[in-house]
């Protein structure tokens, strides 16, 4: 997969945040950086700059060298941004995500779900009996729902989130 734009963006701003997509997509295929120079071409002040690569070094997106500058004598840090970590970040999201959806699947299948005719809450089948089929909202007579359609979309989701890492 190639390493976009919009590729970056998304997984930068799910692991770390929108505030450090700027900053990512500047540092794409950068080696050895040095945060001096970051930090003006970003138009942003040091500590911001640090700051921002911190949180992708964290999220480990960014790797650091503190050198020590010759002539001002204080230690600067060089940065690498590591490209190929974005694929394996976007691999791991997409995969928590089909989790998530099958886990929300799995509950669809398993379970009858019941809902009264003003739509006001759905509930499953264990807190009907609970209430004796009356909605705690409005006190109307709760009935199955028909869930084929959501276990549809959901079931489309997961393909299409499967093929997309495949
Ligand atoms: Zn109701």
């Amino acid at each position: 997969m190639r390493l976009t734009k919009k590729l970056i963006s998304e997984v930068v701003s799910n692991a770390v945040g929108i505030e450090a997509v700027d900053i990512a997509l500047y540092l794409k295929g950068k080696k050895d950086i040095s945060e001096l120079i970051i930090a003006k071409d970003m138009n942003i002040s040091i500590q911001e700059a640090r700051a921002l690569l911190y949180k992708l070094y964290e999220a480990h997106l960014t790797s650091f060298e503190r050198k020590r500058d010759k002539h001002k004598g204080w230690h600067i840090s060089h940065w690498d941004f590591l490209d190929d970590n974005i694929h394996k970040l976007n691999l791991e999201q997409h995969q928590n995500k089909i989790l998530l959806l099958r886990n929300r699947l799995d509950r669809e299948q398993k379970n009858e779900f019941y809902m009264c005719g003003h739509a006001c809450a759905r509930v499953d089948f264990d807190k009907a009996v609970e209430v004796n089929f009356k909605c705690n909202e409005c006190g109307a007579l709760m009935n199955p729902v028909d869930n084929s359609r959501t276990i549809e979309v959901l079931s489309g989701k997961i393909q299409e989130l499967e093929s997309s890492i495949n």
